[in-house]
């Protein structure tokens, strides 16, 4: 029989797991801190266990998680991180410099099957979903495991995948990283980003707390048609309506990334258009400049074009911000990640 492994379990399958070995409740907190607070890679190592309970855990449970399998740096600092899994696939992670802290931007699938026209890893297909451990196995691995580590304060998932794709596994890996025996991360410093799933917008807005990015890209349904084959399925009144929808708390906001394609989606008139479409949301916009690929069929647009848009929007009053490309050199940006050890 599969052993199975402690960290695909939410904080309340891990207390169901131990409760189901005839042991107290208190005993998963402790073994959760042991794998999220001291990163233990063997249950012999869990002292505040009962020798007996660390025995049982060895003969029924694994706790392995994904491993580092080379780090590049760009120029600019940004880290990309390639990781191996437990079958010999690959995935990335990326570490993003700020001024403070780190932002790690983790991945939910291996490649993705959403076949956004301007992106790599949408390029390459799907090979299979992320557990829930590989998920923030991505994180412990980032956090414990490079200089950087103690600095990590932000998560972002907008690696490799579709999160809301793999949604039982990404809420199972929320729960992980935000539970004070987990990750122990604010659900204000966790940011789930979507192509635009718009089902799964509203059950995750019901399920879990967090951020919310959706990736716009286009002012209509014909342009995000072609860009974003998942907007034939769900449109942008459909997709719009989800966010409504979407619960935030306090003074937070959505936001909506944008990529600008020269000649593509990146006129006045178009960010005008955006500006009307996204009207009465509470809102932001990341622009974000197109990063080449090879093979790509786009190209990014002029500074004087990125700038113009961005004016049109703030005359609207939209809090808009050019993302500054991080990475591109070693193919590290949004859109750009291959999961290839090459
Ligand atoms: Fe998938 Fe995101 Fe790339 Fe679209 S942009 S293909 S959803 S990884």
């Amino acid at each position: 029989m599969d052993k199975v492994n402690v960290r695909d379990l939410s904080p309340e399958g891990i207390e169901a797991y131990i409760t189901h070995l005839g042991k107290e409740k208190y005993r998963a907190r402790q073994l959760m801190k042991w794998l999220y607070h001291f990163d233990a890679s063997s249950f012999q190592e869990m002292t505040t266990l009962s020798r007996q309970l660390r025995h049982h855990l060895e003969e029924t449970a694994s706790l392995d998680g994904p491993e580092i399998a080379k780090i590049l740096t760009a120029a600019d600092g940004t880290k990309k991180v390639l990781l191996r899994l437990r079958d010999g696939l690959h995935i990335e992670s990326v570490l993003i410099p700020g001024r403070n802290h780190w932002t790690a931007c983790l991945s939910t699938q291996v490649g993705c099957a959403m076949g956004c026209r301007f992106c790599f890893t949408g390029a390459l297909g799907f090979r299979r979903q992320l557990t829930p451990g590989e998920i923030t196995g991505q994180f412990t691995a980032l956090r414990f495991r490079t200089p950087e580590g103690p600095k990590v304060k932000n998560v972002v998932l907008m690696g490799m995948g579709e999160p809301l794709a793999n949604y039982d596994h990404t809420v199972t890996a929320v729960r992980i990283l935000t539970d004070d025996a987990g990750l122990g991360l604010s659900n204000r410093r966790v940011t789930i980003s979507t192509c635009g799933l718009a089902p799964w917008i509203v059950r995750l807005g019901q399920d879990v707390c967090v951020n919310l990015a959706i990736s716009l890209n286009a002012p209509d349904d014909e342009r995000r048609d072609y860009l974003m084959p998942i907007n034939k399925r769900y449109p942008l009144a459909t997709l719009l309506a989800a966010c409504r929808d979407y619960p935030m708390p306090g003074r937070r906001m959505l936001t909506f990334e944008y990529i600008l394609m020269a000649g593509v989606n990146d006129s006045p008139a178009d960010a005008e258009k955006v500006a009307r479409l996204l009207k009465n949301l509470r809102c932001k916009l990341n622009l974000i400049v197109f990063n080449e690929f090879p093979g790509a069929e786009f190209r990014a647009p002029a500074p004087e074009a990125v700038a113009a848009f961005q004016q049109t929007l703030l005359r609207h009053h939209y809090t808009s911000i050019i993302r500054a490309s991080r990475g591109s050199d070693i193919l590290a940006a949004c859109g750009q990640l291959t999961g290839r050890a090459d």
